[in-house]
């Protein structure tokens, strides 16, 4: 069985079929996982108000949001539900509104309710004055996509999946009963295949079969703000969806920073770029329904690219004996990314997959936070290991302890941003401009790399070139 990409649904495949005594490869042409759209979204796991009833992004979304909270209590990922409110300013996005939550109730979402302006101000001061009504959706949440996606990944490798980095699929051959795949100049050979290559996933279906649709790629642009700004509101914002999505929004993260975006610009597949206009956009439409937002205290921007396709729902299916394509897995793909993998067994099931559930499947994984810890937590640690008390990030207070953690992991970093997907690093005010020499140190005499090896992230973003002299 081979997974072709390892993002959110990549992961999650792997995941669900390492639950079975099967033999799982995952091929991932990065040197990391979750490098793409899993890492550059607007982190919600979406209620399932905004999909048409009966449609797989409905379905699946409702399922997805389910599972995603158990799993992330379980495996230890950054998660909160912390609700959404989708606000209007006029009568006709009042009926929008009305339209939303009787697609919510068909879609079997949990709680919407439509609130008044000052109902929904109470609720949520920040929203602006011209607000005069809003949907609350209850069980919508934000979480962290990457940690999400490394978790997956990660327990299906405690369960026997493989993955295989920097092996980008470069062809697919039938042979008789089996798929032959050229990846990273090697041949894998297996009898069935989920392709779940993101933004890439139509062009490995082009390898087995016929095109059916065509590719409608949109670029997102965010900032990101400093915690200063984290509380600015407690739901996620939305405005009324229209035809690029489900607009721009203004939320918490997480980790309690504020994410403001996307907009939607149909682009290439890989154009990851900000743009003056995208961001001029994304500030002006945001502070229609949270007028404060000081954007002066951005401490990112950043761009991801939706699958989007002209099927306008996902296109979950075999394409060719035994080969299940995942296309099309724009929003709301990392809410519904469980589901999609249970659907995708599902169809593996049918086209003649034959497995038995493994009886000691383990789904386990706890992380040291040492910043969460009380006082004696954090002394007992420290006595027990001294890395614990060197902090290493002072943005975020991460430790030497907790970097060297995610080195044993079952898929350490390669990267300094892949220190950071993990281990929290360079995610706060200085965005790594001090803590980022020291973990390149860390990378040079715990890990054994050369300083000219070590990287910023993806393969060719090498920070040193070499020494201007000794330093002893
Ligand atoms: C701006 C924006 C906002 C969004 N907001 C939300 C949201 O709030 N909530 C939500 O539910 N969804 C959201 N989404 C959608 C969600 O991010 C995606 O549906 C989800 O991340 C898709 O996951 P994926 O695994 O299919 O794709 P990806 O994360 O792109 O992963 C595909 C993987 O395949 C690999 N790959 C590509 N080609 C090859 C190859 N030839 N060989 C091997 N590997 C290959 C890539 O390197 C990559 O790792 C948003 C998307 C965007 C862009």
């Amino acid at each position: 069985m081979l997974v072709i990409g390892c993002g959110i649904v990549g992961a999650a495949a792997a995941f669900e079929l390492s639950k079975y005594d099967l033999k799982v490869g995952i091929l991932e042409r990065e040197n990391d996982v979750a490098l793409g759209a899993t890492k550059a979204n607007s982190a919600i796991i979406h209620g399932g108000y905004d999909p048409v009833p009966g449609s797989l992004m409905a379905k699946l979304n409702v399922r997805g949001s389910e599972l995603c909270e158990e799993i992330c209590e379980k495996l230890d990922v950054p998660y909160k539900r912390n609700g959404a409110m989708v606000v209007g300013f006029t009568e006709d996005d009042v009926q929008t509104l009305k339209g939303l939550m009787s697609r919510g109730i068909s879609n079997g979402v949990k709680g919407v309710m439509l609130l008044d302006g000052d109902e929904a101000r109470r609720r949520e001061p920040g929203l602006a004055p011209e607000v005069t009504a809003a949907l609350l959706v209850p069980t919508s949440a934000i979480v962290s996509p990457w940690e999400y996606c490394l978790a997956l990944a990660e327990t299906a490798m405690v369960n026997g999946a493989e993955l295989f980095l920097r092996h980008g699929v470069e062809n697919i051959e039938r042979d008789g009963e089996t798929w032959k795949v050229t990846a990273g100049g090697e041949t894998f050979e297996a009898p069935f295949i989920v392709n779940a290559a993101g933004t890439y996933a139509l062009k490995i279906h082009d390898m087995v079969a016929e095109r059916k649709h065509t590719e409608k790629s949109k670029r997102g642009e965010y900032f990101l703000l400093d915690k200063a700004e984290g509380t600015r509101v407690g739901h996620t914002i939305f405005q009324c969806p229209n035809e690029n999505g489900k607009g721009v929004l203004v939320t918490p993260t997480v980790h309690g920073n504020l994410l403001v975006g996307p907009n939607a610009q149909p682009v290439e597949w890989d154009d990851t770029a900000n743009t003056t206009e995208g961001l001029n956009f994304v500030r002006s439409t945001a502070t229609r329904s949270v007028k404060d937002i000081d954007f002066r205290k951005s401490i990112r921007n950043f761009a991801g690219i939706r699958a989007t396709t002209d099927a306008d729902d996902f296109i979950i299916e075999e394409a060719a004996p035994g080969f299940v394509d995942c296309c099309g897995i724009c929003s709301p793909g990392l809410s519904a990314a469980p589901a999609i993998a249970e659907y995708v067994t599902d169809l593996l099931f049918k086209a003649g997959m034959q497995a038995e559930t493994k009886e000691d499947f383990k789904m386990e994984r706890r992380r040291i936070r040492f910043k969460e810890l009380s006082d004696e937590e954090k002394e007992q640690l420290v006595r027990e290991d001294p890395a614990y008390g060197r902090v290493i990030c002072r943005c975020e207070t991460i430790t030497e302890g907790e970097i060297r953690d995610c080195f044993e992991a079952p898929i350490p970093p390669v990267s300094l941003d892949g220190v950071k997907r993990r281990a929290g690093t360079g995610m706060g005010r200085c965005q790594g401009g001090f803590c980022g020499p020291r973990i390149s140190e860390l990378f040079v005499e715990d890990f054994g790399k050369t300083v000219e090896e070590v990287l910023q992230d993806r393969d060719g973003s090498e920070m040193f070139t070499g020494r201007t002299k000794e330093v002893r």
